[in-house]
């Protein structure tokens, strides 16, 4: 069951409630609605505050999805968890938009400017910001929780593979390596290194099995060197033939180099591995094949939220994730510092950018607005506001746009804060909050 966090009259974590009471603490008026995402309740002065144990927050980083979990340890209930994607692409668009943009400048018959360069320093620990705007995402709600949860320890997948284990797996082949895990770690090293498609058809959405280059029956080793990434339609068509005979001589040469820049691909997940070690408390690491190992054999599905419960050898023997709804967030960036709107080749032909603040109100905030009956507009909406500088906004809701509604009618629900949700039903099913 998703759970709902509280916080006491003085803002300190405490354990999370079922949902049934939070709603009894709402409806006797023992606690009041204190944020709306992550939803948590903060609980009169005097009202009994329940201790708890520290909880486990766990984070799975991806490039597009980050998965976050709260855990019980003791229990192995999955108390809170939450999808984050990411705007890395849309950081790097955006800059080369710009860069485009002061490029143009520079052809343009103007005055002459001598040209500077070499004229910038990165300090120690700089990140791409497309990398960088991931990496602030994850701290930002790692914070957030440890805000409104009693979290007390975190585990991070810091790798996809344990390379240890596979610069052994290179040398001396599967088999002389002993324990189930080290199985996974291969996996994931493949589908890694052949890009998560098929080798042979190139097929991506095909479950893929483990296949030897150099056929088993032809005397192919079980060296990581002579297995490759295919569908089970051309494991098949290829039988007993080498990949060379089945006609992809390419495959061998990829096959041959191991995966040079394993370490580029984890650079984020290093620089956020820094920045929470950095931050004391304690913090387990796991791989990515541990990950899924785990599980596999708690017999889960496949989600980022999933994923993230399963991070390091911590994990309890069973995860209760019954009733648990992940929390979708969306990174949405906090409007533009563009002043000077351009056209598509950079030219200067829009009007300036307008006031980002109507009737008190952003772009992004939740809002409740109460529309009278004498409007041809009449209702109640509750959505996220898009401010227009007439006052007369847009107000996206669960069921659609409502446009012409106006700031006056809004009451604030929640403040733009960079994210975007979307809403399950582990909180609608709560009374309204307003
Ligand atoms: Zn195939």
């Amino acid at each position: 069951m998703s759970m709902v966090l509280v916080v006491d009259h003085e803002r300190r974590p405490c354990a999370p409630v079922h949902p049934g009471r939070a709603r009894r603490l709402l409806d006797r008026g023992r606690a009041a609605v204190y944020r709306r995402y992550p939803f948590t309740l903060m609980v009169r002065e005097g009202e009994p505050a329940e201790e708890s144990l520290p909880l486990r927050m766990k984070i799975d980083p991806g490039s597009k999805t980050t998965g976050l979990a709260v855990v019980n340890d003791a229990t192995g209930q999955v108390l809170w968890a939450a999808e984050l994607a990411h705007r890395g692409q849309q950081v790097k668009a955006r800059l080369d938009q710009r860069r485009a943009c002061r490029r143009s400048r520079r052809q343009r018959h103007t005055r002459y400017r001598p040209p500077r360069f070499l004229n910038r320093r990165r300090s120690s620990g700089w990140l791409p910001p497309s990398l960088e705007s991931r990496s602030s995402n994850v701290l930002t709600w790692v914070e957030r929780l440890h805000r409104v949860a009693p979290i007390g320890a975190r585990s991070l997948e810091l790798v996809k593979f344990d390379t240890q284990l596979l610069q052994n797996a290179e040398i001396s082949g599967i088999e002389d390596q002993q324990g189930e895990l080290t199985g996974y770690e291969i996996r994931q090293y493949l589908l890694e290194k052949w890009g998560r498609k098929c080798a042979y058809c190139k097929a991506t959405t095909v479950p893929l099995q483990i296949e030897h280059i150099v056929p088993k029956v032809r005397h192919g080793s079980n060296r990581v060197s002579n297995l490759t990434i295919a569908c089970k339609p051309c494991n098949d068509a290829k039988g007993t033939r080498t990949a060379e005979e089945f006609g992809f001589p390419h495959i061998q040469t990829p096959a041959r180099a191991p995966l040079r820049d394993a370490a580029a691909v984890n650079v984020t997940r290093w620089a956020l591995f820094h920045r929470l070690a950095a931050q004391g408390l304690p913090l387990e690491t796991g791989t990515g094949g541990r990950t899924t190992w785990n599980r596999t054999t708690r017999e889960l599905p496949k989600t980022h939220w999933l994923d993230a419960a399963c991070v390091g050898a911590s994990t309890p023997p069973q995860l209760r994730v019954k009733g648990t709804v992940p929390l979708l967030i969306m990174a949405m960036g906090r409007h533009s510092r563009q002043r000077c709107r351009t056209n598509a080749v950079g030219f200067p032909d829009k009007a300036a950018k307008a006031t980002s603040v109507v009737g008190g109100f952003r772009t992004g905030d939740i809002v409740r607005a109460v529309v009278a009956a004498s409007s041809i507009k009449a209702g109640v909406y509750v959505g996220r506001i898009a401010v227009r500088a007439t006052g007369s906004c847009n107000i996206t809701t669960a069921t659609g746009t409502v446009q012409g509604v106006h700031v006056r009618t809004c009451r604030p629900l929640h403040r733009s804060d960079g994210y975007r949700y979307q809403d399950q039903k582990g909180e609608a099913a709560l009374p309204p909050h307003a």
